[in-house]
């Protein structure tokens, strides 16, 4: 179950509790900038933010769980289905080319960034295997959970082991889509589960549910529902807790979910 809370610090974060290994996922509240479409806690570069407040805003961040800026392992997201496995000698690393993360070690962060694109956390405790994914709507499309999933079996873990945590993203009663989408999800996922996951409202306008069809594709590999844990906030109906892409056009702050072993 996700769980809101606010740190002394003035942070506030998401915690799924069923993950038993230090995790969190970021809201908009806590930090320094004061540009209005980055208050307060931006956590990306190239948003008009200055890199001291970005940095200020990841140490108080990531001080709530002790964590740090020089272990983690961020990537430019490419909106691809790309895992990558990483080592405590990547800590600090930016790839170029990968939307997620897995490990079996200690001492390195797997952060994803988001505002809108859902934040998925996988956690095996059995095997102490961890995985953090970036499922925007190609990846969720294409099946990015997947993937994740079969990274963190190449490490040792197993599916019915494995608890995961999709953060704050945009649910369907906000994420209005295109024909391309649709075409996408037909030709990724089939007919049936597009029927499921596109729907259309007023006669037209198609709706999209991401949620669910990362939930299919984590099921679909072993995931058990039961250890799926959904957060029910959807980012673009709360602009006053999380930075949503669709509800500001685009001028928007970055938020982060971040797990280590
Ligand atoms: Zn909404």
């Amino acid at each position: 179950m996700f769980v809101k809370s606010r740190y002394s610090n003035g942070v506030t974060a998401f915690i799924d509790d069923c993950i038993d290994a230090p995790h969190m996922f970021s809201t908009r509240c806590g930090g320094i900038s004061s540009l209005p479409h980055l208050v307060s806690l931006n956590l990306g570069e190239g948003r008009g933010d200055t890199p001291e407040n970005v940095k200020e805003n990841f140490n108080r961040f990531l001080g709530v769980r002790g964590m740090r800026f020089g272990d983690l392992v961020r990537s430019k997201q490419i909106h691809s289905t790309n895992v990558k496995v990483v080592t405590r000698a990547d800590a600090g690393s930016f790839f170029e080319d990968c939307d997620g993360f897995v490990t079996k070690e200690t001492g390195v962060v797997l952060c994803v960034k988001v505002a809108d694109c859902a934040p998925i956390l996988l956690y095996d405790g059995k095997n102490k295997v961890i995985g953090a994914l970036h499922a925007g709507w190609k990846g969720s499309c294409r099946g990015i959970a997947k993937e994740g999933v079969r990274a963190m079996e190449s490490l040792g873990a197993r599916p019915e082991n494995i608890k995961a945590a999709i953060g704050a993203c945009i649910h369907s009663c906000c994420y209005e889509v295109g024909q391309d989408f649709l075409s996408t999800v037909i030709a990724c996922m089939g007919r049936e589960a597009a029927m499921e996951y596109v729907k259309y409202k007023e006669d037209t306008r198609l709706y999209a549910d991401i949620v669910g069809m990362n939930c299919r594709y984590l099921q679909n590999c072993g995931v058990k529902k039961e250890n799926i844990s959904v957060c029910d906030y959807c980012t673009c109906c709360h602009p006053e807790l999380f930075f949503s892409h669709r509800y500001s056009h685009g001028l928007r702050g970055t938020m982060c979910a971040v797990i280590s072993l």
